[in-house]
């Protein structure tokens, strides 16, 4: 029980750096470490990292979303877009992402 609501409670503060790395922003680690503990920045970089990669393209320079395959998007409008259309996606996939990776470290 703690695990999973410490998956979701995680997810959900990832959102909005998963929507930057999708737009192409740049990232700090300060951000993540806003966010998440020291024992879980790798994990949480990790994650972010796979999902934005997931749910975005480029082509040509310009930005689409691959969840409903609309775009082009300027990097201020792919953002707009997954934090506005897309935050409950966003987080069950950020969820799913981080309870893999959890697992993965546990059987190790
Ligand atoms: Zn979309």
């Amino acid at each position: 029980m703690k695990l999973l609501s410490s998956v979701s409670v995680t997810a959900e503060k990832l959102i909005e750096i998963t929507a930057k790395l999708a737009s192409r922003m740049h990232v700090e680690d300060e951000e993540f470490e806003k966010v998440v503990s020291l024992g879980m920045l790798e994990i949480a970089k990790a994650t972010a990292t796979a999902v934005a990669t997931h749910i975005s393209r480029e082509a040509n320079g310009l930005i689409y979303c691959n969840l409903c395959s609309k775009g082009p998007f300027t990097k201020k409008g792919m953002f707009l877009h997954i934090t506005r259309v897309h935050r409950d996606e966003v987080k069950a996939l950020l969820e799913e992402e981080l309870r893999a990776r959890l697992k993965g470290l546990k059987s190790t």
